[in-house]
């Protein structure tokens, strides 16, 4: 019997689920191969619990040798050619057959795509920023912290609110007299969740002094003057930094004759499949229109749940049945604001006309509710 392999290239949250859910549904004698660059993962949506102090990076990464007792072979390297007609993957000089591959590689943020952001301020977008961040708030004499989202499009659109938020409660507690302000080139916050969350976002930033600057689209940084400089010419300074830089997706990923001219990846909404046979995409990764002339939001919810379809609809098609798990765009996500609340919103991307989502009341419940998520995450899948 010819040896069937099934490929997951890259291994964060879409990566994982997938190979893990194609483990369990698929015989054994199918190859389930994990390619990463990274031997450790971190749960990201945990990282601004590092800028907190919340956590330390060792409660928030894991390794990756539990997929490996799973029976899921781990290749660690750097992916660097696909071809999509020969259905083999270059990792580190070494070519990987496929008849199926999930490429879920995500879009990395690159703080040298916006000029002056690497020297002037702190991507709060890894772990070592989020540290960084966290000790920079607490040795702030005063003045004026800016967080700015400084390109469209970038993961997590709830991540830069809750940095504003989580910022603000460092500086109340240190009893520091400094001004949180957030700079979006967005007409309001989360504008993929609509208007009327974004304006109730809003509202819940300015009962917290926080300032919201939106239509903001940034240029460069002014590392030297410590100032943002936006497209016209105006200027805002700052005396720290907290940026979510632009995101670019991997070199592999441009090249590979998949994606768009943005970079991402066009997949079919409903069953993730790219042009290419036997190929899909999931995640960060790809593009996905929705109403209204957007796409759908960059997000783990979504990375997961289309993790969980791919794998079912590849198990289907190894056994020779008729594929039918589609995704259908629903998703949720917390947004954290700080002294032990958050808020949660929740609904359906895939709505037509425009998504139905809704905000539910800041409470500690869904501060605990997003503690929850984040252990059963690291217990279950990682
Ligand atoms: C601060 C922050 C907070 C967030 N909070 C939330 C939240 O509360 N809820 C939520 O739903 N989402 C949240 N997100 C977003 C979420 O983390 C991403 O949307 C999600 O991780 C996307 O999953 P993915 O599998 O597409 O990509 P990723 O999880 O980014 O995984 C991509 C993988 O590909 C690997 N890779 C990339 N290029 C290569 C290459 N050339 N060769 C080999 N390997 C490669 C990377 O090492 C990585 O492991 C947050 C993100 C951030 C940064």
């Amino acid at each position: 019997m010819t040896e069937r392999n099934v490929v997951v290239l890259g291994g964060g949250i879409g990566g994982i689920v997938a190979a893990r859910t194609l483990r369990r549904r698929v015989p054994r004698d199918v190859r389930i191969t994990l390619v990463d660059r990274e031997d450790t993962y971190t749960f990201a949506p945990s990282l601004l619990w590092l800028m907190s102090g919340e956590r330390q990076p060792r409660q928030i990464s894991r390794g990756r040798e539990r997929l490996a007792r799973k029976g899921i072979e781990l290749v660690r390297g750097e992916a660097q050619g696909l071809d999509t007609e020969r259905r083999t993957l270059r990792v580190d000089g070494r070519d990987l057959a496929f008849d199926h591959l999930v490429v879920a590689l995500g879009v990395q943020p690159d703080p040298r795509l916006m000029p002056g952001l690497a020297e002037g301020g702190i991507d709060i977008y890894t772990v070592e920023g989020a540290i960084q961040a966290g000790r920079a708030l607490r040795e702030l004499g005063g003045g004026r912290v800016a967080v700015a989202i400084t390109k469209l499009p970038y993961k997590c659109p709830a991540a830069p609110n809750e940095a504003a938020f989580l910022a603000e409660t460092i500086l109340r507690h240190g009893g520091k007299r400094a001004k949180v302000a957030l700079y979006t080139p967005e007409p309001f916050p989360m504008p993929t969740a609509g208007e009327a969350l974004g304006k109730a976002l809003a509202g819940m930033l300015e009962q917290r002094g926080i300032e919201l600057h939106t239509g903001r689209v940034l240029d460069e940084v002014d590392a030297g003057r410590k100032e943002l400089v936006f497209q016209g010419g105006d200027r805002a300074g700052y005396d720290l930094l907290l940026a979510i830089p632009p995101h670019r997706t991997a070199e592999i990923v441009r090249t590979s004759g998949l994606s768009n001219e943005a970079g991402f990846i066009p997949v079919d909404r409903a069953t993730l499949a790219t042009e290419a046979g036997g190929v899909y995409a999931i995640g960060d990764v790809t593009q996905i229109p929705i109403a209204g002339g957007k796409f759908l939001p960059k997000a783990g919810v979504f990375a997961k749940a289309e993790a969980e379809v791919v794998a079912t609809r590849i198990a289907d098609e190894l056994a020779g049945r008729e594929p039918r798990a589609t995704f259908n765009g629903n998703g949720s996500c917390f947004v954290d604001m700080g002294d032990g609340v958050a808020a949660f919103a929740t609904g359906d991307f895939y709505a037509e006309g425009a998504p139905k989502v809704s905000l539910r009341t800041p409470s500690r419940r869904w501060h605990l509710a997003k503690v929850a998520f984040e252990k059963y995450w690291l217990a279950r899948w990682a």
